[in-house]
């Protein structure tokens, strides 16, 4: 248990001193979006976490958890923030169960020491994250995923188990003791995507992969729309429905060339996309990994040739993995088989607009130039959101600069909301985790 210390200890409310978690005065680099709080708290297991909750509790202090802090600035700020809790110093490997395809961690581990861990049994968590030093916690909390969510899934899916702790500082976990004001919550999969409002992240469990002993990329340039047999490229018409030849012999549309990679039995692990400029076209990735690779890259590579030059390499695209930038970004969501609609919808609306994601399950980030200007960008959002509507899907804003993002509504409309109202309630009735900074002020 660490030792009380920094310049603010006289400052500090006994009951925080009390606890012997060690504690220091917030600094200006440890504002949330912008909100400094008051202290940060730097616990090493989910007993000091419970306790700094429950004086949290006792004294009304708002907390919000932290991790690797890499993007602690995106999303909307708190209404109120005193407590920082930081998970740097709970980075432990619990257990490597490597005969059982298992591990359990602490949620500040981050995921290159865990994937260091994993590597030297020749495992991984088949999660792709973009960021260096996010952590496990972090990677949960805003739910993402990467290009190989198409094979494995997301963090939701290859989570086993999680342990929390409540705003009241009750420890719950997952598949263990039942915990009467949670009984009958999947809390794994309320608290991936939950951005710290719920309680915190401790510890969490994962199924693991055996690492892949070969990879191949298969990667194909896909013609501009417009351009004589670019039907690939066209995308959607907008309607709902998937894409078709838009003449006859022309290459059949992104959204049949998705599905035919997807059934291939080739098993691709990802399906990806880059489409940098409107002027140009689409380029298409696609990952096989494991046995016969060079065979199955060669089957992939002969049912993208009809749509574009496609190549086999035996190292990843210089974007693949990456976010296509990060001063105005988006993210858009369309059921699966419309991605192509999506990028139509993206692309067709004379911004430049840069979109790049999963073409398998159409989950797609958009960045804009930061100079875009307020009302092309809350135009762009507003008609983007009613092409993306039409196709069953949303965009969320997750960053950008003031003047753009105080134009629009950062989160549009969210059937859930209600539920997640009272779910919020439930967990957090007083506020105080994290609060207004997840979907509808939750
Ligand atoms: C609102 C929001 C949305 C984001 N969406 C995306 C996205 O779609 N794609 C993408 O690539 N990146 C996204 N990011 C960036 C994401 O933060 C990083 O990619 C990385 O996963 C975060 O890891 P971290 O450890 O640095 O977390 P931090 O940057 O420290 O925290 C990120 C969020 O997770 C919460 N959090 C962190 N640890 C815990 C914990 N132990 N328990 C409970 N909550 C915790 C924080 O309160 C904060 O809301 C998003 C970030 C935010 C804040």
């Amino acid at each position: 248990m660490g030792a009380l210390h920094g310049t603010g200890e006289a400052l500090l409310p006994g009951a925080l001193r009390g606890t012997g978690v060690t504690i220091r005065e917030a600094g200006p680099d440890d504002a949330v979006a912008g909100v400094p709080p008051r202290w940060v708290a730097l616990p090493e297991n989910t007993g000091e976490v419970a306790t700094l909750m429950r004086v949290s509790a006792e004294h009304d202090l708002a907390v919000t958890p932290v991790g690797g802090g890499t993007r602690l600035h995106w999303g909307p700020p708190p209404e109120r923030c005193d407590l920082l809790i930081d998970t740097c110093c709970l980075n432990q490997v619990l257990e490597h169960a490597a005969g059982d395809l298992v591990v359990r961690v602490q949620a500040g581990l981050t995921m290159d020491s865990l994937a260091e861990t994993l590597a030297a049994e020749g495992q991984e968590l088949s999660l792709d994250v973009p960021l260096d030093g996010a952590t496990v916690g972090g990677v949960l909390a805003t739910a993402i995923a990467g290009p190989r969510r198409f094979r494995h899934g997301t963090a939701r899916d290859l989570l086993i188990g999680v342990t929390v702790v409540l705003a009241d500082g009750t420890t719950a976990k997952s598949g263990g003791k039942v915990v009467k004001n949670v009984a009958g919550y999947d809390l794994g999969k309320l608290f991936t995507g939950s951005y710290g409002t719920l309680g915190v992240i401790t510890e969490a469990a994962f199924r693991l992969h055996p690492i892949p002993d070969d990879r191949r990329w298969i990667i194909a340039e896909l013609p501009t729309p417009g351009t004589p047999g670019a039907g690939a490229a066209q995308g959607a018409r907008g309607d709902g429905r998937p894409d078709a030849p838009e003449r006859p012999g022309s290459p059949p549309g992104l959204d049949v060339l998705a599905a035919e990679l997807a059934a291939s039995q080739a098993e691709p692990s990802a399906i990806e996309v880059d489409w940098p400029d409107a002027r140009g076209g689409p380029v298409v990735a696609v990952l096989v990994e494991g046995r016969a690779a060079d065979a199955r890259a060669r089957a992939v590579r002969d049912l993208m040739a009809g749509h574009g030059t496609a190549r086999i390499t035996t190292g990843p695209p210089g974007w693949w993995g990456t976010l296509p930038g990060e001063d105005v970004l988006l993210e858009v969501r369309v059921p699966p088989s419309r991605a192509g609609g999506a990028l139509r919808a993206v692309m067709a609306r004379g911004l430049p607009a840069h979109v790049r994601g999963s073409l398998a399950t159409a989950a797609l980030q958009v960045t804009l130039p930061p100079d875009v200007g307020g009302s092309a960008f809350a135009e762009f959002v507003s008609r983007v959101r009613d092409d993306l509507g039409r196709l069953g899907g949303g965009l969320t804003v997750l960053t950008a600069p003031q003047e753009l993002v105080g134009r629009v509504d950062r989160w549009g409309p969210v059937g859930a909301l209600p539920l997640l109202r009272r779910v919020k309630e439930r967990f957090d009735p007083g506020r105080r985790m994290s609060p207004g900074r997840s979907v509808g002020g939750i």
